[in-house]
């Protein structure tokens, strides 16, 4: 069914968290119009992603879960395939930000961060990836990382951990499960207007700072990643193996 267009999800799932809003919206959405089915996994109605998700002729099914809760990771995968059938890509994007200054920064805000943003996203990939070596089918694997993967941030220290961490285990699983015909790669966004940007946009100062740094001379929108997931998420990459890949207007660049 894929072999004319390599770019063609035409009978893929694609298990995708927080598609309820920003980036993992506009993944659900680039996936379907490529041909995927959408499993949205999240804490809140995915409604508005369903409606456009089926205006496309494919389907959404949702899965609840709190993502702080690591250890759901089988339940939901297990839920996903008795919902969709099967799951052939699973897109880690939920994900959550806390700012203060590393002088008062409090465990919770490190948890919180950790636990959803790195803890989740490697035991959903390990559930996902034993269901697909169980069957013997190839898959792929795509974790939202960040420019917090590659430089330092300020204030953010449980963020900078979690995507620093998140690409390590990109890497790490990459190598352990190439040879099993499952990609896992990341996707590391530039500056991008979701709600998890809004306390930077509101803050003039670092807006315009932000934006006199982006060669593209604007702030990415959800619909401007849709297309590199949509690449990692088909044969097109089946060659391409634990790379972080920048969504970022040329951020990384300067
Ligand atoms: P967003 O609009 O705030 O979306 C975050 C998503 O994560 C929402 O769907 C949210 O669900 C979900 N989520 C957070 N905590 C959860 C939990 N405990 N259980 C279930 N779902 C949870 O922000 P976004 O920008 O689209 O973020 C998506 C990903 O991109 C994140 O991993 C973020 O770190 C990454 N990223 C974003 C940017 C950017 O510029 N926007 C840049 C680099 C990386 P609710 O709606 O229920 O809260």
């Amino acid at each position: 069914m894929t072999q004319s267009n390599p770019f063609s999800l035409a009978g893929k799932v694609a298990l995708v968290t927080g598609a309820n809003t920003g980036l993992g919206q506009g993944i659900a959405i680039a996936m379907a119009q490529a041909g995927a089915d959408i499993v949205a996994v999240g804490r809140s109605s995915a409604n508005d992603t369903e409606r456009e998700v089926a205006a496309l002729g494919r389907k959404l099914h949702s899965v609840y879960a709190d993502l702080e809760r690591s250890h759901e990771a089988e339940r939901i995968v297990a839920q996903a395939i008795d919902a969709a059938g099967r799951v052939d890509i699973l897109v880690n994007n939920a994900g959550l930000i806390r700012r203060a200054d590393a002088l008062v920064f409090t465990e919770s805000d490190w948890d919180a961060a950790l636990d959803v943003n790195l803890k989740t996203p490697f035991f959903l990939a390990q559930a996902v990836a034993q269901q697909l070596v169980k069957v013997g089918r190839p898959g792929k694997v795509i974790n939202i990382a960040s420019m917090l993967s590659f430089q330092g941030g300020i204030r953010t220290a449980s963020y900078t951990a979690s995507k620093s961490g998140l690409a390590g285990i990109t890497k790490l699983l990459a190598n352990e499960w190439a040879s099993k015909g499952i990609n896992v790669n990341a996707i590391a966004p530039g500056y991008f207007e979701t709600n998890n940007t809004s306390a930077l946009r509101s803050d003039e100062q670092r807006s315009k700072d932000i934006l006199a740094r982006i060669p593209a001379a604007r702030w990415g929108s959800p619909a401007d990643l849709g297309g590199a997931a949509v690449f990692l998420a088909s044969a097109a990459s089946d060659y391409i193996h634990g790379t972080i890949l920048p969504v970022d207007g040329g951020w990384l660049a300067r």
